[in-house]
């Protein structure tokens, strides 16, 4: 059974003569802890096709599946995701630990769950001594795991990232990169990652999903999109520079 099925998705903004189809039938299958990069250039539909998977947005066609419930209907509460923006706010007056825990407890989990959730992810990312800490007391990379932490506190069937690197420098870049390859080899949830940097897709992807004008051009292995392009355009957006 596939963790994510994509079948035959349309997205459509607007309505009737403002009409603007922005995602043409995109079928696509991806495998238990699989780590998925979506690519492609700015506009082309990465954030709309995610945020449908999220239930941030609605489906206008198809049908998207997680796990073997298909979660076209279901709030994003009810989907089992997690989502890491680019723009991601910690609550400046918590602490670290409450920054991670706080989505557990307005779920009504007990303390002691939550103690446990947290100290693991805390160990994972490396902040367990920083847990006392406010935000303003971390530097721009322990925030970001911290912002990683909340996700992997939840225990998600699924994460979803959202071009997360792309506000931060070159250096914090390379450093998150690692960090996210790390928590996928140690916690092997399945991941979307959507990003419009050929080199990060390549570099993080088991299998990647080229997408331009709305359309899927290619689904395979960065070693098959670089020496087999199924069209000129992944042919030139690949060789092309971010
Ligand atoms: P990407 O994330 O690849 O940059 P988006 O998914 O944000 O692309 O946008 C895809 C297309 O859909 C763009 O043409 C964008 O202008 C359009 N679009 C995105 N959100 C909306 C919206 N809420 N209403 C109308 N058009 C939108
Ligand atoms: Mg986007």
């Amino acid at each position: 059974m596939a963790a994510i099925s994509l079948r035959n998705v349309v997205k459509r903004y607007g309505k009737a003569k403002q009409e603007l189809q922005v995602i043409h039938g995109i079928d696509a299958e991806v495998s238990d802890r699989e780590f998925i990069v979506i690519v492609g250039p700015s506009g082309c539909g990465k954030s709309t096709l995610l945020r449908m998977v999220a239930g941030l947005e609605e489906i206008s066609g198809g049908e998207i599946a997680i796990g073997d419930r298909v979660v076209n209907d279901l709030e994003p509460a009810e989907r089992d995701i997690a989502m890491v923006f680019q723009n991601y706010a910690l609550y400046p007056h918590m602490s670290v630990f409450d920054n991670m825990a706080y989505g557990l407890k307005i779920r009504k989990m007990p303390p002691a769950e939550i103690r446990t959730r947290v100290d693991k992810a805390a160990a994972i990312l490396e902040l367990g001594h920083l847990l006392d800490r406010k935000p303003r007391q971390l530097s721009g990379g322990q925030r970001q795991r911290v912002a990683m932490g909340r996700a992997i506190v939840r225990q998600p069937q699924v994460f979803l990232f959202d071009e997360p690197l792309s506000n931060l420098d070159a250096k914090l870049r390379a450093q998150t990169r690692l960090e996210i390859q790390k928590l996928h080899r140690e916690l092997g949830i399945t991941s979307l990652f959507v990003t419009h940097d050929q080199v990060e897709a390549m570099t993080l992807a088991q299998r990647m999903i080229v997408m331009n004008a709305g359309r899927m051009e290619q689904f395979g292995t960065p070693e098959q999109v670089y020496q087999q392009p199924a069209s000129t355009f992944v042919a030139s957006f690949i060789g092309s520079p971010p």
